[in-house]
């Protein structure tokens, strides 16, 4: 069973938290320098107060319904942000990861039955609620996508107290005929319309085509979905779409990285990679949160649990200004002593097109330079493979990188690799007198052993 853990119109319930008297009152948030809506609190979606709209266009209609209007507080936010993960780290420490900056994944295998996982998770959101004061949902099931759509119905009615479980076939059916198709997770607005126009209105009857037409419409991102709305997991949380935030993070190998050099090549490498996610969308983020953690079940270690946010003046798609936020703002959580940091990740969230962007009059950067810049590295790491040229933090000795004892050599792109023949041998090949390791798998050792690390596949 997965759970999605959604917060509730979360900016607007973080400006709620501390002004109890804004309970029942509408409240919108504005983007950077007040220009756009940017969040909406239920009572400001009933008035009809559409999402990204010019706030001066609609000023004097928010003023006629008393509503409560907010620049946007990115620190409040990302603290609020990390009190709520902090409590999903807590409740499920192996299978939870932070998806946005208002949402967590639980891979809950193993922790019950369905009907124990429900009580539980229903504890859960009560305890979040209680703990930090942010109302959140909880869906579950079998797959993502269907926790998500689970979640959306915990949303939409009081009754499931925050927590909505698609756990029997007859509930995934009735849940899915209920269910507009262009609201399924990655389906999107243009998938939409094509399904429209044959027929295909809600999830349900997009189940029932078959997979070669869902193929041929959607390609193989479509059918994962088609699949994951059957019950059956396939996607993973790397791959899911993002709309709001986008979050690059890894678990590090062996006892964890305990040294401030190498988380910071890390989480430098992190935000390059959120900074191609952002380019490839067309579009340009105005906060960030990073965070790093040390593993829950080493006891025997002095625990410790980082998270910084920290926001842009302008929206920002430029990989220096990025990459270079994230590391000072690792910098400024950094803790002097000894800890092995088990995990990391950088989020980059408050996510607008690129070519609607709201500049600042006294903006220390110079943008045109800085996009001529840009474009002059993305066209050289285009033709050269990503991360050709890269901003020196990101560094080459990637100790931080996934898990891969049993790597095999680079044979076909790595020179070093490159098998020898040593012709002047005079030994048969049958009666070759190297050592032979004793196991397929230690063999793959020996060869990984042998393996540089200084090698890059992108090189
Ligand atoms: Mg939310």
């Amino acid at each position: 069973m997965y759970a999605i853990v959604d917060c509730n119109n979360f900016y607007a319930s973080c400006e709620r938290v501390f002004n109890p008297a804004l309970h029942h009152t509408p409240i919108v948030i504005l983007s950077n320098n007040d220009g756009c809506i940017i969040a909406r609190s239920n009572e400001a979606k009933a008035l009809g107060i559409d999402m990204g709209g010019p706030f001066y266009q609609v000023k004097d209609l928010l003023e006629q319904h008393g509503v409560a209007v907010f620049s946007s507080n990115y620190n409040l936010y990302g603290d609020m942000s990390r009190r709520v993960m902090r409590m999903l780290y807590d409740f499920c420490p192996d299978g939870f990861t932070q998806y946005s900056i208002d949402e967590g994944f639980l891979n809950l295998e193993g922790m019950g039955s369905p009907e124990e996982l429900h009580q539980r998770c229903l504890k859960l959101a009560k305890d979040i609620g209680k703990g930090t004061g942010i109302p959140v949902t909880v869906g579950l099931a079998s797959t993502k996508t269907l926790a998500k759509v689970a979640s959306k119905f915990g949303k939409k009615h009081k009754g499931y107290q925050g927590c909505c479980m698609i756990d029997t076939e007859e509930k995934r059916q009735k849940a899915l005929k209920l269910f507009p198709v262009g609201d399924v997770w990655g389906v999107g607005w243009r998938n939409k319309d094509k399904l429209a126009y044959h027929g295909v209105k809600t999830a349900w009857d997009f189940t029932q085509k078959s997979e070669a037409w869902v193929r041929k419409m959607m390609h193989v991102t479509g059918v994962r979905t088609w699949k994951e709305l059957q019950g059956i997991d396939c996607v993973n949380i790397e791959e899911l779409p993002h709309k709001e935030s986008i979050c690059t993070s890894r678990s590090f190998q062996g006892e964890g990285l305990s040294e401030l050099e190498d988380v910071e090549e890390a989480i430098a490498n992190f935000a390059a990679s959120c900074v191609r996610k952002l380019k490839e969308q067309h579009t340009c983020c105005s906060a960030m949160t990073v965070f790093a953690h040390t593993s829950r079940f080493r006891t025997d270690l002095p625990a410790s649990y980082l998270y910084r946010t920290l926001s842009f003046q302008v929206p920002t798609n430029d990989l220096q200004e990025i990459v270079s936020t994230a590391v000072k703002a690792l910098r400024r959580e950094w803790k002097a002593g000894k800890y092995y940091y088990k995990k990391g990740g950088v989020i980059v969230w408050d996510i607008c097109r690129d070519d609607a962007i709201q500049t600042a009059l006294f903006d220390p950067i110079d943008r045109s330079k800085q996009a001529a810049l840009s474009k002059a590295i993305d066209e050289i790491n285009r033709k050269n493979g990503h991360n050709m040229v890269r901003v020196a933090v990101q560094g080459y000795s990637k100790s931080w990188h996934l898990k891969s004892e049993y790597l095999s050599k680079q044979y076909t792109t790595n020179l070093r690799d490159i098998i020898q023949v040593n012709a002047s041998s005079s030994v048969p090949a049958d009666k070759e007198s190297a050592p032979q390791p004793s196991s397929p798998v230690d063999g793959a050792k020996d060869a990984s052993r042998l393996h540089n690390p200084d090698c890059h596949p992108e090189g």
